[in-house]
């Protein structure tokens, strides 16, 4: 491979790897490289239409949500939007109720005299509107809070997060379960972002329209792990062999890139299952989340994205979710999904940004790379500032 008249190679073409490439492209007008293992560019966001005539999502669904306009305006150069708010139901007692849990749930399950109490003391004691963590809610000294915080608790959480991370809500990060507070107010949407869709095209379209660039030449099937290397003595990037005088991106594994020498970073992965269904609808919105039940922990119904898109009409398609190790030598387990964050785990990653660090021409960027709980918006975002750092060191 000629990559010598590349000023940068980047590793991974999912939403990261693809806007620093974009921003490298564009506003340095610098010659781009990157380098996609799998057989398809945008990563986990990678969707299709299948068979029905419904565009499913192949490593699960992904909803755009975000409050920073300038993540939106970029996106929108590079796509349409289909407007769409998420909703998602929880199956618990055999009933459905909103999630995040609000003041609607708090009515499916209590009677209206005791609902209305809980709900007055909920908005004393945190606010109108509040959205509240249920390890805080747990907190509460109001014994009736408490029961309703250990109901929630018991019904909602503990059995999906140990299933989901294998283990219980108090062994990983507080933030991990604060993404879905409890929320005191009627609004069932899943995110409160003020801008939220989906790509209209798709999100595969919209990564592939951000590497359109002239400047940006993307290999596919390509397993950079064996062609990248670093040379941790002298410093060094290795192209083949060879010293590499541009800039790396790497949105991949750290533990990975540094061959495990620091030992591994454990990570979640999931199995998905998909079925096609001879009918028109399978449930009534578009996640229902099964704590309790099932070893899966939530099925995802494409066709609610976007109903004029589907072909086949008295046909859909779904997808289960099921959480597992992940596993390297295991190919049915070797997807990351998730980084597993906890203390023990943040601080084995911070050994290895100490090592990264080091090389002042790479820069990592991506929920792999950067350990973190990044949601799409989040993904880029953090691209375009690691971008904006690069160039203000470059510049000086
Ligand atoms: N969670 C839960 N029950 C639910 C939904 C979420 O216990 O019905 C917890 C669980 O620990 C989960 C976390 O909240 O991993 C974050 O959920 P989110 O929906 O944000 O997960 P993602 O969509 O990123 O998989």
């Amino acid at each position: 491979m000629q990559v010598k008249k590349y000023d940068v190679i980047i590793v991974g073409a999912g939403f990261s790897g693809a806007v620093v490439a974009e921003q490298f492209a564009s506003q340095m007008n610098k010659k781009v490289l990157v380098l996609e293992q799998r057989n398809h560019v945008a990563g986990n966001c990678f969707d299709k239409i299948d068979s029905n005539g419904v565009r499913i999502h192949q490593y699960g669904p992904h909803l755009f949500h975000t409050r920073h306009v300038n993540v939106w305006n970029y996106l929108s150069q590079f796509t349409k939007w289909h407007k769409y708010e998420h909703k998602v139901l929880g199956s618990i007692d055999g009933k459905l109720a909103p999630v995040p849990f609000n003041l609607n749930s708090l009515h499916v399950f209590f009677p209206k005299e005791l609902a209305s109490i809980l709900e007055r003391k909920l908005i004393a004691k945190y606010g109108d509107g509040a959205k509240v963590p249920i390890l805080e809610l747990k907190k509460t000294d109001d014994t009736q809070l408490q029961e309703l915080a250990k109901f929630i608790y018991d019904k909602l959480f503990v059995n999906y997060t140990c299933k989901q991370w294998g283990c219980k809500p108090e062994e990983i990060a507080p933030e991990v379960t604060a993404r879905v507070p409890v929320v005191l107010s009627r609004d069932d949407r899943y995110f409160h972002d003020k801008y939220q869709g989906v790509p209209d095209k798709g999100y595969t379209a919209l990564v592939k329209n951000i590497l359109m660039h002239k400047n940006i030449t993307t290999k596919l099937s390509c397993t950079a792990s064996e062609l990248v290397k670093l040379d941790i003595i002298n410093k060094k990037i290795l192209v083949s062999g060879e010293e590499f005088n541009g800039v790396l991106v790497y949105t991949g594994m750290l533990d990975e890139l540094f061959n495990y020498s620091l030992g591994e970073l454990p990570y979640r992965s999931l199995k998905f299952k998909f079925e096609q269904h001879d009918k028109e609808y399978y449930q009534p919105a578009t996640t229902v989340n099964y704590p309790n039940e099932h070893k899966y922990t939530r099925i995802t119904e494409f066709k609610h994205l976007q109903p004029n898109l589907s072909g086949i009409q008295q046909s859909t398609t779904i997808v289960k979710e099921f959480p597992l190790d992940y596993c390297r030598h295991d190919l049915c387990k070797s997807v990351p999904y998730y980084p597993i964050l906890n203390d023990a785990n943040n601080s084995k990653y911070l050994d290895y940004e100490c090592l990264i660090k080091e090389f002042c021409n790479v820069l990592i960027a991506g929920r792999l790379a950067k350990y973190k709980y990044f949601n799409m918006d989040d993904t880029v975002l953090n691209a375009i500032e690691a971008f904006e750092e690069f160039r203000g060191k470059y510049n000086e």
